[in-house]
């Protein structure tokens, strides 16, 4: 039963003529200090409230705190039943029964699990991806979660950072587009509808940048590319409305984000008008101590709420100081009250003060987690998000009959690896293995072998893996396998646990003995289709100078397998284009197509090559933007028109065709370049992007139209502008464009 005080509460929350800022304010005026430290408390949920107690203090004091109101959200309850239980406490048992945030990383699916972001990035449908968070948002809503946090939107331009998975890829442009989809799908239209979830922007800001690729390392960037590349996808998220930011772990020229006062107040809150809350990264308040800017957690509370941080997840900072720090006058109860406005806010605004237990009821959970249409949703975008990286020997498409195909690779017969990182609520081995999804094929002999084992590790987090196995057990019975082949499909790359959080690597080739048995069964078989399951981009440079055909295929989710047949047999047409730029090597890193010009450019016609490596080729492996179909596309007449300086547009318009025999989609890109600024400018910036299916023979005229938004760019003194003057146009299927045109600004 609530009491008294809760009921008014409830009853208050219930009148909607009030708004959410009255009811906020009015609930604000009731809490003691300690029950506003509390809404600013996140802890972890890994422990049942009523069982044993295990890490930080254990279940009994998490009750107690619980129970004391000093708790605001948790995050890694499990299902509705341990949900409502804890949500119960908060609600039924504290004085004001504040509702809980249940948090969760509702990261690539719940149950049913779409493929990695990066992956869904490749497939460039905004509206796909759109749909895959909706159904994510379905699931673990069912499931009693109300908040995720997710999508991480930190731009990243090295592929050694383990964490470039859960992002979108190296393009501020593309991963602000991928940004607005995904808090659009998580949030849906109404964030009161009982399906929807409040997301979560993370990490702000910079964690993409993190040195040498190394995890939770230092950030030193400059300005401009803070504001031009960093930045711009965080923005497009507030504009979309989320709800949530996350700060990050890295420190950005010197200060640790969570004390940095710069980004979280400076930008976010005063530049921008966010409304919403910013919660911590996972204990990076008290990391405050190790990175030697606080000597204790009093010191590190005082600079995390200075600095605009709004809700400590699992640090135990505020709620072991923020009390004293408010009693002896030290902190200002102004930034507290601010903090929990917006905590509050974000509660009302989901819905749970009218109804804390919306989200999720066992059947429902049942019901709603494992339903056909989500499975046959996220095979969708399985299939869109594959990229088809060369084609040469036309072994693609398979041949439905009488080929006699070998299977070759450890992650073949894997039901794990396609899962991914960050699959914290879905059963283990649910994935439908390339193995299941080929024997679906039944005309065609079939002959698997796994070769050397790729990953012996366990998924538990941050250990270290081994991925560097020297069993040879099962190599000379897979050379053996593709001997007798027509074709030899080859499984090869990372397993789903090489990749993530805390997972960098410094060499970007294929683990273990993957590459020597790729070159010794290309001893007794050259036709090869090279199927990549990776969480970032490989330097597979051998691979691609010898292999005629490779796929790209990921970590594509619980539809793994279907989705890789079906691409490989021609039952679906692959349209996928990297978000990433493949290196030759890691050398190279980081490597991205929005580079700059240099005083010492590359110069191809008079094959002047000055800023460059003299041990390896100058171009990537594989560019941004790449990806082929199984049919072919031409691009023609390209039009600039210019009314600028009458209405402050550019619009542009070309001729797509196919030019091939199968119908097709092609993801028609658009870059410009601005030759004068007052800072140097890359030498090409995607600005526009359509995804167009086309029958054979067809072709559509295709428009942008650019405006100041796409024209203009932050200046040295951050001022968002359009500098007038000269401008190119390049047209293509890839950053490596096939149409050129240009324009003037007046
Ligand atoms: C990660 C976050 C994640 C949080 C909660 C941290 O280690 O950096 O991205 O949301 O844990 O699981």
């Amino acid at each position: 039963m609530l009491g008294l005080l809760s009921q008014s509460v409830y009853a208050q929350a219930k009148t909607s003529e009030l708004r959410v800022e009255q009811k906020v304010d009015s609930l604000l005026a009731l809490m003691t200090v300690e029950e506003k430290v509390g809404q600013m408390n996140l802890y972890n949920g890994f422990w049942n409230v009523t069982g044993p107690a295990p890490e930080h203090g254990g279940a009994a004091i998490k009750y107690k705190h619980l129970k004391n109101g000093w708790v605001g959200a948790m995050l890694n309850v499990r299902g509705t039943e341990e949900v409502n239980k804890v949500q119960r406490i908060a609600v039924e048992e504290s004085r004001l029964g504040i509702p809980l945030l249940i948090g969760f990383d509702v990261i690539h699916g719940y149950k049913t699990l779409s493929p990695i972001p990066l992956a869904e990035s490749a497939s460039w449908d905004l509206e796909a991806i759109k749909a895959s968070a909706r159904i994510a948002a379905i699931e673990a809503s069912s499931a009693g979660i109300n908040w995720t946090f997710a999508p991480m939107v930190d731009v990243s331009r090295d592929a050694r950072w383990g964490r470039v998975m859960e992002g979108a890829g190296e393009d501020p442009f593309l991963g602000s587009l991928i940004a607005t989809a995904r808090v659009n799908g998580f949030q849906g239209t109404n964030l009161s509808d009982a399906n929807t979830i409040a997301a979560c922007a993370k990490h702000f800001a910079g964690y993409g940048f993190a040195e040498a690729g190394k995890e939770y390392n230092t950030v030193d960037v400059g300005l401009s590319t803070l504001y031009n590349t960093i930045l711009p996808p965080f923005k497009a998220a507030e504009e979309a409305g989320v709800k949530t930011f996350m700060n990050s772990f890295n420190d950005l020229n010197g200060v640790p984000v969570t004390a940095s006062e710069f980004l979280q107040r400076d930008i976010l809150k005063n530049g921008w008008d966010f409304n919403g809350f910013v919660v911590s990264d996972w204990a990076s308040m008290n990391e405050l101590i190790s990175w030697g800017v606080a000597k204790d957690k009093k010191e590190a509370a005082k600079l995390a709420i200075t600095a605009g941080s709004d809700m400590d997840m699992e640090g135990h900072v505020y709620i072991k100081a923020l009390v004293d720090l408010i009693n002896e006058g030290t902190v200002d109860i102004e930034l507290l009250n601010d903090a929990v406005r917006r905590i509050l806010r974000v509660k009302y605004e989901l819905g749970l003060f009218d109804n804390p237990y919306k989200y999720g009821n066992k059947i429902d959970e049942e019901k709603r987690t494992s339903s056909q249409a989500h499975h046959e949703s996220v095979l969708d975008m399985a299939k869109k998000s594959i990229v088809l990286l060369k084609n040469e020997g036309q072994l693609l498409p398979l041949k439905k009959k009488g080929q006699r195909i070998a299977l070759i690779g450890d992650l073949a017969n894997d039901k794990s690896s396609p899962l991914g990182s960050w699959r914290l609520a879905s059963d283990e081995e649910t994935a439908v293995s390339v193995l299941e999804g080929m024997q679906k094929y039944k005309s065609n002999t079939l002959s698997f072998s796994k070769g050397p084992v790729v990953f012996k590790g366990t998924s538990t987090f941050l250990k270290e893996l081994d991925i560097n196995t020297t069993d040879y057990t099962g190599f000379k019975e897979a050379v053996e396998t593709a001997k007798n082949a027509d074709v030899v499909v080859m499984v090869l790359g990372e397993h789903g646990f090489q990749s993530g959080e805390g997972r960098s690597r410094t060499n970007l080739q294929l683990p273990g003995l993957q590459q020597e048995l790729l070159e010794k069964v290309y001893e007794v078989n050259q036709n090869i289709v090279l199927v990549l399951n990776n969480g970032r981009p490989l330097a597979i440079t051998w691979a691609a100078e010898h292999i005629p055909t490779i796929v790209e295929a990921w970590q594509l989710g619980t539809e793994t397998g279907n989705a890789v047949a079906q691409v490989l047999y021609g039952d679906y047409n692959p349209s996928g284009k990297l978000p990433m730029t493949f290196p030759r090597n890691v050398g190279q890193v980081p490597i991205y197509y929005n580079y700059k010009n240099t005083g010492r450019p590359i110069d191809k016609d008079n094959n002047v090559f000055y800023s460059h490596y003299s041990d390896v080729e100058k171009t990537p492996l594989f560019v941004f933007g790449h990806g082929l179909s199984y049919t072919e596309f031409e691009y023609s007449n390209l039009k600039v028109t210019n009314t600028y300086k009458t209405n402050k547009e550019v619009t542009v318009t070309f001729d797509l065709k196919n030019v091939g025999n199968r119908t097709g989609k092609e993801v028609a890109q658009l870059y410009i370049r601005d030759l004068v600024g007052s800072i140097t400018r890359p030498i090409k910036e995607l600005k526009g992007f359509k995804l167009v299916e086309l029958k054979p023979g067809e072709t559509e005229k295709i428009t942008f139209v650019l405006s100041s938004k796409e024209l203009g760019f932050y200046n040295n003194k951050q001022q968002f502008n359009v500098e007038l003057g000269d401008f190119k146009i390049f047209i293509g299927g890839s950053s490596e464009t096939v149409l050129e045109g240009d324009f003037i600004l007046k």
